[in-house]
């Protein structure tokens, strides 16, 4: 098994004593889908901001692709060069003008000269079904076209491992689908993906592997189709077995 992304014993409180992380261990398989499926508050969102260096653990390490992850400026740009994150509201991550500003933001910053990020930023519209919006204000856009232009300028960021945290959180039935579909894409073109939710349902659908969240720490990680077919374990972080 090779693990692309490893946090072992991760603890964390939140400046005012909350605790989030409680010796929280984790692995990430190359080329898998990975579920973090638990209930709110069991630390998901918070540990994404680990897994990208956003956030430091008070106790415990992550290794990203083999290497012990660096907090110093060179060392998290390029951590966030491996791992990109997508955030939950796509109002925090969209901020330029048009959906073609917003994308280019990130690949410009790289140093890469116009047109090597122009063709980054071509094939992350592309991937995201984007280039008919490409000239579209990005506040003018719905929900779910939000949520794939602030995928698209993760993705243009060319990222071996993107981290979605609740991808399909408030996004309509249609506007679900596309987005499976297009994830389900970006993971055949080889992008390693981590995304957390609490539906089961979309777990067991989207993910090869499934860590269950409970209370800052995995209380178990092991393949979808194992972990998502032990009703007693579900059952300890208040979750049912997939209908599907
Ligand atoms: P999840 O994403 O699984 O819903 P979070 O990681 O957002 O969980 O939250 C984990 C715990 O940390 C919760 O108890 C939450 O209230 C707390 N928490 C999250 N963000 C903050 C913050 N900025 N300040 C203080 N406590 C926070
Ligand atoms: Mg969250």
């Amino acid at each position: 098994m090779t693990a692309i992304l490893r946090a072992e014993g991760l603890c964390y409180s939140f400046p005012g004593g909350i605790t989030a992380l409680r010796d929280l261990s984790l692995t990430v398989r190359r080329g898998r889908k990975l579920a973090i499926l638990g209930p709110n508050g069991a630390g998901k969102s918070t540990l994404f901001l680990h897994l990208n260096g956003t956030l430091r653990p008070s106790a415990g390490r992550i290794e990203v692709q083999g290497q012990p992850g660096s907090y110093s400026r060179k060392g998290l740009a390029d951590w966030r060069k491996v791992v990109g994150l997508v955030l939950q509201d796509a109002d925090d991550q969209l901020f330029a003008a048009t959906v073609f500003e917003d994308v280019s933001f990130g690949p410009l910053n790289l140093g890469l000269d116009r047109e090597a990020a122009r063709a980054r930023v071509e094939a992350a519209l592309q991937a995201l079904n984007l280039t008919d919006l490409r000239d579209r204000a990005t506040h003018m856009l719905s929900g779910g076209q939000k949520k794939r232009a602030a995928i698209a300028g993760a993705v243009a960021m060319q990222p071996q491992i993107l981290l979605l945290d609740e991808p399909t959180a408030g996004l309509d039935h249609r506007a679900t689908e596309d987005l499976i579909t297009l994830l389900e894409r970006l993971s055949a073109d080889g992008m390693t993906l981590v995304f957390s939710t609490h539906d089961v349902d979309l777990a067991h659908r989207l993910a090869d592997d499934v860590a269950l969240f409970h209370d800052g720490a995995v209380i178990a990680q092991g393949e979808a189709t194992e972990i998502l077919s032990n009703p007693a374990l579900l059952a300890q972080v208040h979750l049912r077995q997939p209908l599907l």
